[in-house]
């Protein structure tokens, strides 16, 4: 690392993290081969693993958890049909409309609490089969929801949605971008997950720390037909094992170490709570800190006066501000942005 880097305290993103020592090691011994012929040894096994791990059949390593959504959204649905999600989800405000544009489906969105959709949402949201209606054909969740502040469902919630999809025919998909923050505060198995979609989206460059990647899990049958989807996207890498095996390495000495992330999390959070130019802080059950300051600062003011002392943050509307911890947030860290926040003198 050069002395810039080091220097910088960046909490924009958990995507910001760069390989460690050891991940850079295991993706310089990776055995690779043809991912396109499925002949990458290091992408197989990491798609043999994250689907043992969650207890489904099959998954598809992909450049980005974009990507492994909207090849769920479209192998999910034909044109003309309808996927439920909430109204702050991801695949409407961030994946550029994607699902218009490959799959001709629509969005139908639901305002739940906390980012999170109950299974009465489902039941009111599904279409009458009128001809001037799009058909309701997936429900999508995201666990843990990124724009409301890294909240995560309740194990009976999903199951309540599942019984829901089961009851009227609709498949039910996870952008699991976070899955693994969503576990670690839900206390839940990943195969607790995996025995109720019929696909989830798991990010492995979000919080588990690797450059490149996604995987898609689901039935063989559904993993067969992303591999199309993925091809005509522009998706099938060659020597992908490289970056697989910093998919592995993640899944082997970065999950765990996600609470560590969370607890300093909730640190900065109980600091911004007791400061006078902060009006409101949103629950931190994970590792995304939301919060709004006085009318007095603004959010552009405040990330710029942030910024000289190194600490780079991204202004929301609403005069608020976004804070992700990650792996390259230390404790060191962790006590100089405290320090700045309480004694950094704030004004407008
Ligand atoms: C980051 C993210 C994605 C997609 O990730 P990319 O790899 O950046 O395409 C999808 N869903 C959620 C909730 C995310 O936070």
């Amino acid at each position: 690392m050069t002395n810039h880097q080091q220097t910088i305290i960046d909490l924009r993103s958990d995507t910001v993290t760069r390989p460690s020592e050891g991940m850079l090691t295991a993706m310089f011994a990776a055995k690779v081969g043809d991912d396109v012929f499925a002949e990458d040894p290091t992408v197989n096994e990491l798609e043999r693993k994250s689907a043992e791990l969650f207890g489904m059949e099959a998954a598809i390593f992909c450049p980005s958890g974009t990507m492994t959504n909207q090849i769920a959204l479209k192998v999910h649905t034909q044109p003309l049909e309808e996927i439920i999600c909430h109204e702050l989800s991801h695949i409407k405000h961030y994946e550029v409309g994607g699902h218009a544009f490959h799959s001709g489906a629509t969005l139908k969105t639901v305002n739940g609490k906390d980012g999170m959709l109950s299974a009465a949402d489902v039941h009111n949201n599904i279409n009458p089969d009128y001809d001037w209606l799009p058909i309701t054909k997936v429900v999508s969740l995201e666990n843990t929801c990124n724009k409301a502040g890294g909240t995560c469902y309740q194990l009976l919630g999903i199951e309540a949605i599942k019984a829901a999809c089961l009851e009227h025919n609709l498949k039910l998909h996870l952008d699991g971008a976070r899955i693994f923050n969503a576990l670690a505060t839900s206390k839940n198995t990943p195969k607790e997950m995996g025995n109720l979609f019929d696909s989830i989206s798991v990010c492995l460059s979000k919080g588990l720390g690797t450059p490149v990647g996604s995987v898609l899990l689901g039935k063989k049958t559904f993993i067969r037909q992303a591999r199309r989807v993925r091809k005509v996207m522009g998706g099938g890498m060659r020597q992908a094992g490289y970056l697989a095996a910093a998919g592995i390495y993640a899944l082997d000495h970065n999950i765990e170490r996600l609470k560590e992330d969370h607890q300093r999390a909730k640190i900065l959070g109980e600091t911004l709570t007791e400061l006078p130019y902060v009006k409101e802080v949103l629950p931190v059950p994970t590792n995304i800190i939301l919060f709004e300051l006085q009318p007095f600062l603004t959010a552009k003011n405040f990330v710029e006066q942030l910024a000289t002392q190194n600490i780079i943050t991204i202004p929301l509307p609403h005069n608020k501000i976004r804070l992700v911890t990650h792996l390259d947030f230390t404790d060191a860290m962790l006590d100089k942005t405290i320090t700045v926040l309480k004694k950094h003198i704030w004004y407008s």
